[in-house]
C-alpha cells in the first residue's frame, strides 16, 4: 500500500532515517489516508531520542511540547508536526496521565499502547504499512476494536471508553463486541478522568453523524459524564405532539440537527428539563416552563464540563428560547432579537427544525410553515435593517440627557422608546422619538 505523504513529512521521515533513525507517520493521519478523509495533522514516531530529535533538525524552529513524553513539534511553513519517540507508558494511576513513559527501540512496542486497532498503524515509504493488530481489515468492516484486552486498556485509561464512541460516531462505525462489554462495565471510571479530556471527545462525539445512534447504545456511558440526563430515559410524554419518550426524543433531534458543535449541544439538552416540570391534566401530559428549567441544568451542565464561556452562553440562550417559535409574531420575534441578535435568531432556526423531526409526524407540518415564517421575517429585519435594539434606535443617551434625565432614566427612556418603536406607536425617527418620549411616556413616570 502506498499512501500520499505530505512532503514535510517525507522530508522529516528520510532526516531522521539519513541519519540513522527509524520513523513512521502514526495514528490518525494514517487512518484518514487509508479511507480517504483528509488528515487533521500528521503525527510521526521515531526511535531517536527527543534530544538526537533536537540534533537532526538544530537549523529549524522546533518547540519542546512535551519533553518528557518524547514530544517535539517541529514548525514547517507555519504548520506543526509532532515527533515523538517510541514508547511505552505506565499505570495511569492518577486516571489522568500515565505515571512515567519509558522511551523503546522497537515501533511494535510503540502501536501496543494505542488506544485502537485503526489508530495502531504507522507508515513510511520504504517499508510501507505497519499494522500489526489487523487496523485495515477492522477499517474495511467499519468496527472499533481496541489494541489487546480491553478491560485493561479501560482501566489503563477510561477516556478510551468515550474515545471509542466519538470514534464510531464520527465514522458511523460499529463498536465490536467484547470492546462495548468492557466500555459498559468499566464505565464508572470515567468519573476519574479530567473534565477538559472529556469535553474534547464528547463535542467530537456529538458533531459524528452516528452521534444518535451511539448514544443510543451508550446514554449509561453518557449519564456518568451527564448523569442529569438519567430522568429523561423512558420519560414517556403522554402527549399528542409526541411519539417518543423524552430521551429518544432527543435522540432524533440530534440526529436531524446540523453537524455543529453547538446546535447538536443545544438538541443534547434542549429538554433536559422536562422530567421535573412534568404535569398531567385533562389526559395530557405538559411539561410548563421546561426550557427554563432546561437553561438552568444545561448551565450546570455545561460549567462541569468547563467549555468556554462562549460556547455556554450561546447554547442556554438556544435552550431557553427553543420554544420560542411555536406562537410568535413580528413583534415578538423583534424583542427576540433584541434579547438573543440575529445570529442566534438564525440558529434557533436550525434548532426548532430539528426539535421538530423528533415530534409527532402529523403535527410537523404546522410548525414547518410557522418556520418558514419566521424566516421570512428575519429576512425582511436584516434586509431593512429595522430596528430591534437599542443601538439601531434614532435617539441615544446624549438625548436622554438633554431630556433632562439621569443614571438609570436613561437606559429605561431608551427602552420604552424601543418598545414603542417595536408596537409600532411611533417611527424610529429623532424627532417624532423625542417628542414621545417628552409628550407622552415621561410624563407617567
Ligand atoms: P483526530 O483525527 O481527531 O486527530 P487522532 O486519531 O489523530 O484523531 P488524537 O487524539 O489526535 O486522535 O491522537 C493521536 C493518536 O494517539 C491516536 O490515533 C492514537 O493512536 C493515540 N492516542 C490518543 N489518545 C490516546 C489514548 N487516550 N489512549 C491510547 N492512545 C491514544
Ligand atoms: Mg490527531
Amino acid at each position: 500500500m502506498k499512501i500520499n505523504m505530505p512532503e514535510p513529512v517525507k522530508q522529516i521521515i528520510s532526516r531522521l532515517s539519513a541519519s540513522g533513525y527509524e520513523a513512521y507517520a502514526v495514528g490518525g493521519c494514517i487512518r484518514d489516508s487509508i479511507t480517504g478523509a483528509v488528515p487533521n495533522d500528521w503525527d510521526i514516531c521515531t526511535s531517536a531520542l527527543p534530544e538526537q530529535v533536537e540534533a537532526v533538525f538544530s537549523d529549524m524552529h522546533i518547540i519542546e511540547t512535551g519533553l518528557q513524553h518524547g514530544t517535539v513539534t517541529l514548525m514547517i511553513n507555519h504548520v506543526g508536526y509532532e515527533i515523538t519517540t517510541y514508547r511505552t507508558e505506565g499505570t495511569y494511576s492518577d486516571r489522568r496521565k500515565p505515571d512515567y513513559v519509558s522511551f523503546v527501540t522497537d515501533l511494535r512496542e510503540d502501536v501496543n499502547r494505542r488506544d485502537f486497532t485503526i489508530n495502531a498503524m504507522a507508515y513510511n515509504d520504504e517499508n510501507g504499512l505497519r499494522d500489526y493488530f489487523g487496523g485495515t481489515e477492522d477499517l474495511k468492516a467499519r468496527i472499533i476494536r481496541c489494541v489487546g484486552t480491553a478491560d485493561e486498556r479501560f482501566n489503563e485509561d477510561a477516556l478510551r471508553i468515550l474515545r471509542a464512541m466519538r470514534f464510531a460516531a464520527a465514522f458511523d462505525f460499529e463498536i465490536e463486541e467484547k470492546t462495548a462489554l468492557a466500555m459498559h462495565r468499566n464505565r464508572e471510571l470515567l468519573s476519574y478522568v479530567s473534565m477538559e479530556r472529556i469535553a474534547v471527545e464528547l463535542l467530537k462525539l456529538l458533531k459524528g453523524s452516528g452521534a444518535a445512534r451511539i448514544l443510543r447504545e451508550f446514554s449509561d456511558i453518557l449519564a456518568v459524564v451527564i448523569p442529569e440526563i438519567t430522568p429523561c430515559i423512558g420519560f414517556e410524554q403522554h402527549s399528542k405532539w409526541h411519539c417518543y419518550d423524552v430521551w429518544e426524543h432527543t435522540l432524533h433531534a440530534i440526529d436531524a440537527a446540523e453537524p455543529g458543535e453547538l446546535i447538536r449541544l443545544t438538541m443534547l439538552l434542549h429538554d433536559i428539563g422536562k422530567p421535573e416540570c412534568y404535569t398531567y391534566t385533562d389526559g395530557e401530559g405538559h411539561f410548563y416552563d421546561h426550557a427554563n428549567a432546561s437553561e438552568r441544568i444545561a448551565k450546570t451542565v455545561l460549567k462541569r464540563l468547563k467549555l468556554s464561556n462562549e460556547i455556554i452562553g450561546t447554547v442556554c440562550a438556544l435552550v431557553k428560547h427553543h420554544d420560542a417559535y411555536g406562537q410568535i409574531g413580528e413583534k415578538g420575534i423583534k424583542r427576540l432579537l433584541n434579547r438573543i441578535g440575529m445570529k442566534n435568531a438564525r440558529r434557533l432556526l436550525m434548532v426548532t427544525y430539528a426539535d421538530m423531526c423528533g415530534q409527532a409526524p402529523e403535527k410537523r407540518m404546522l410548525k414547518e410553515e410557522k418556520l418558514e415564517y419566521v424566516r421570512t421575517v428575519l429576512d425582511k429585519i436584516e434586509e431593512n435593517n429595522e430596528c430591534v435594539n437599542v443601538k439601531s434606535l434614532a435617539v441615544n443617551g446624549r438625548d436622554m440627557i438633554s431630556l433632562g434625565l439621569k443614571g438609570r432614566e436613561i437606559g429605561d427612556a431608551l427602552n420604552l422608546a424601543l418598545n414603542a418603536v417595536i408596537d409600532e406607536k411611533v417611527k424610529n425617527e429623532k424627532t417624532a422619538l423625542m417628542e414621545y418620549l417628552t409628550n407622552t411616556e415621561l410624563r407617567k413616570h
